[in-house]
């Protein structure tokens, strides 16, 4: 009897646990809210593309499209915060969609520019929105649809994303490279790819992710892996870009490790379109000034 009324009280704590956790349910809620604003708002325009400039030898060479969501009682909300829950909700379909086609239009509208003309655009594809069936139809239609030139756009993929199937992968990438659409490598040395991939796939570029930069002048472990990236990167004909230099002293040391492209707060924060144009047209006319 004392056994069943414990068995009993065990079986509700447990019921009480699942259900009825207020931390557990208030998360939950808070997880549902934000979904649904996150789906309207796709609908309302708070979705915004910011760009950061990419230097390659003193010059910028382009810009990687950076994803923001301006929440209209939030503020900022970063993306940290709502891709992974765009993919788990299948929301990310939809908004990498978007994301393509908002890069490509500014493409488009950069192409007859003298100074902008030259530059690319790197979008961050998520590994749910690359392995979807339609994904390349998808590119080439944002392509199409805005008259932007594929050899400036590049698609920035992660080690993850080849883990799930190596064939659809390669496939798909042989397919877009032959428009002349560019892959690089994002976050490179955090994932699981192995090196025999790195053959396989049609790479323009390696990416250094930013936790291997932070302390690259302090941690000989840091320097090491970061000097074997470019090592591995430049024997293999890829560019090897890095990314979050922040101060003058890690620029230094990457460039003298044989690493000449990199993003940063250094040179700058992503920003919106009009602003990073601006910054862009001053840093050609100034380059061309001293030149
Ligand atoms: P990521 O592609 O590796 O992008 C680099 C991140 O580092 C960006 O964060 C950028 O703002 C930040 N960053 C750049 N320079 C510095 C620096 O000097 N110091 C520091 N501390 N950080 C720097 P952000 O914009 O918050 O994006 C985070 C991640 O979210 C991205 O990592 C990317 O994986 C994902 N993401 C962003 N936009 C999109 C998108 O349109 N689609 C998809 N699928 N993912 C996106
Ligand atoms: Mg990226
Ligand atoms: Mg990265
Ligand atoms: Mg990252």
């Amino acid at each position: 009897r004392s056994d069943m009324a414990m068995y009993e009280a065990k079986a509700a704590g447990r019921d009480a646990l699942r259900f009825f956790d207020p931390q557990v349910q208030a998360q939950m809620t808070a997880r549902v809210a934000l979904e649904a604003d996150m789906r309207s708002g796709l609908e309302a325009g708070e979705f915004e593309l910011f760009y950061q400039p990419k230097m390659v030898h003193g010059r910028i060479t382009g810009a990687e499209a950076l994803l923001r969501w301006k929440h209209p009682v939030k503020g900022y909300i970063p993306p940290s915060e709502f891709i992974p829950l765009a993919e788990q909700s299948g929301l990310i379909l939809r908004m990498g969609q978007w994301v393509l086609r908002t890069a490509c239009e500014r493409l488009a509208l950069w192409s007859s520019h003298p100074v902008l003309g030259q530059l690319s655009v790197a979008v961050n594809v998520s590994p749910r929105q690359f392995h979807e069936a339609g994904f390349v139809p998808e590119v080439l239609e944002a392509l199409a649809g805005t008259g932007a030139d594929a050899r400036r756009l590049r698609l920035e993929l992660t080690e993850g994303l080849l883990l799930q199937d190596v064939e659809d992968t390669v496939a798909k990438m042989v397919q877009l490279r032959g428009y002349g659409v560019g892959f690089s490598l994002d976050d490179f040395g955090t994932g699981y790819s192995s090196l025999a991939y790195l053959k396989r796939l049609p790479l323009h570029e390696l990416k250094i992710d930013q936790s291997f930069v932070r302390d690259v002048l302090t941690d000989p472990n840091d320097a090491a892996i970061a000097r074997t990236i470019v090592a591995l990167g430049t024997s293999l004909g890829l560019q090897v870009v890095a990314e979050g230099v922040e101060t003058e002293a890690q620029r230094v040391f990457l460039e003298r490790s044989g690493c000449h492209a990199w993003q940063g707060y250094l040179l700058s924060r992503p920003l919106p379109g009009l602003a990073f144009e601006d910054l862009v047209l001053e840093h050609a006319a100034s380059a061309g000034a001293t030149a």
